[in-house]
């Protein structure tokens, strides 16, 4: 019997953690100082991208991406229903229309068969970018989706907040990590506490694009730039120039320092979500209880671990296990059936599968501090609630 709450995602924050923010704390910068950089080079080199821009959270990150591709009011960009309503909202702060694509059943990601289908439908061209989400931590298929880009012309943001340490095989049989941008443009991260690096709000541009970077650090810091290389004129040691319209969208030293730290922890992470998962799959396999799908070239991040089940059950399940002190949790409500984005006409029935996904789903406590005892206690209550 377990008498605590249990989550559905939480942080995990060691001593060594708390050191390192000290000492930042303790060090002359709180901003603006060594560790960011650290922290980007750190991120970087795991990702295995050319670069990285730490940003103060992960819509900030979307927001700046957007700003870097020169979206513009009006300009198409696809996106999933099934996703954090940020993926949509990064574009339309530029005014983008926003174009709700729906999800593959499968693996609750864009569909790249109804993708592709809606490229094909209007002139290349029509779309500006295609920002598909690694839900759950589901590591999409970037290669097909840069084969789709470089035909139809658009460009790819993928939102990676899921999915930091996530990977898959491409078809040359190489091992890619979500992020290192061999076939996306540029790709987003958040450090919000549920998510695998945990900064309290914090987030990650990468890219291998030098003159997309350059745009993303740009607008991060008001648009203003000391680089002597982008300046147009030079005064002295003094001078900047503000070559744009940016935000302060900048992070903290502590939250660098915090950073760095869990990312030193990132695969062991991912390993413990995956063992969690292997065991909630065990627990109810050939049950009512519908277990997350992975394909053999995938490693999956686990941000979050999502069961389907008979839908007119799925509130009582919530609810039971709330009762229990159990907090699982509806990830997400479709964003295009959302008040403020049905005033562009999108509406309930225009996304069936993501409509029909919505109804089944519940996230269950995932996390890798989840202790054995914890995760059992959810299962058993889980297999009371349907008889199991
Ligand atoms: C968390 C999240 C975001 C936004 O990140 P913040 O750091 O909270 O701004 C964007 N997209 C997805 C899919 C997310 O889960």
């Amino acid at each position: 019997m377990i008498d605590h709450n249990i989550p559905y995602g939480h942080q995990y924050i060691t001593d060594e953690d708390v050191k390192v923010v000290i000492e930042a704390l303790k060090s002359d910068y709180m901003t603006q100082g060594p560790l960011i950089g650290q922290f980007e080079r750190n991120f970087a080199e795991y990702i295995g991208s050319k670069y990285a821009c730490m940003v103060s959270n992960g819509t900030a990150a979307l927001h700046l991406c957007a700003m870097a591709l020169d979206i513009k009011s009006g300009d198409k960009v696809i996106t999933t229903p099934i996703t954090f309503v940020a993926s949509a909202n990064g574009f339309r702060y530029l005014g983008a229309e926003i174009v709700f694509c729906d999800i593959d059943p499968k693996n609750y990601c864009l569909d790249l068969d109804k993708l592709e289908a809606l490229l094909k439908a209007s002139p290349k061209g029509t779309y500006k970018a295609v920002v598909p989400v690694d839900f759950a931590g589901y590591p999409i298929d970037e290669e097909r989706l840069r084969k789709l880009a470089d035909e139809y012309g658009f460009a790819i943001v993928v939102d990676a907040c899921h999915a930091p340490g996530g990977s898959f095989i491409d078809s040359k049989g190489e091992k890619q990590m979500v992020g290192n941008c061999k076939y996306a443009d540029l790709t987003c991260f958040s450090f919000h506490p549920v998510k695998h690096i945990a900064t309290g709000e914090g987030g990650a541009v990468t890219t291998n694009n030098k003159s997309l970077y350059d745009k993303v650090a740009l607008y991060r810091t008001h648009g203003i730039t000391k680089d002597p290389a982008l300046l147009e004129k030079n005064d002295g040691g003094w001078y900047y120039e503000m070559q744009g319209l940016g935000y302060n969208y900048r992070i903290t030293e502590m939250q660098a320092a915090l950073g760095i730290s869990q990312l030193k922890r990132l695969d062991w992470s991912i390993e413990r979500r995956n063992a969690i998962a292997r065991k909630y799959d065990e627990a109810f396999a050939g049950t009512i209880v519908k277990t997350p799908f992975r394909a053999e070239n995938i490693t999956h991040a686990f941000h979050l671990y999502v069961i389907q089940v008979p839908a007119e059950q799925r509130k009582g399940l919530y609810d039971f296990l709330r009762a229990n002190k159990i907090f699982s949790q509806v990830l997400y409500i479709p964003a295009h059936t959302m008040p403020y984005y049905r005033q562009f006409g999108w509406k309930e029935g225009d996304m069936p599968v993501a409509e029909a996904y919505y109804k089944h789903c519940l996230a269950l406590p995932m996390f890798p501090s989840l202790t054995d005892e914890e995760q059992e206690w959810v299962i058993a209550k889980v297999k009371e609630y349907f008889n199991l």
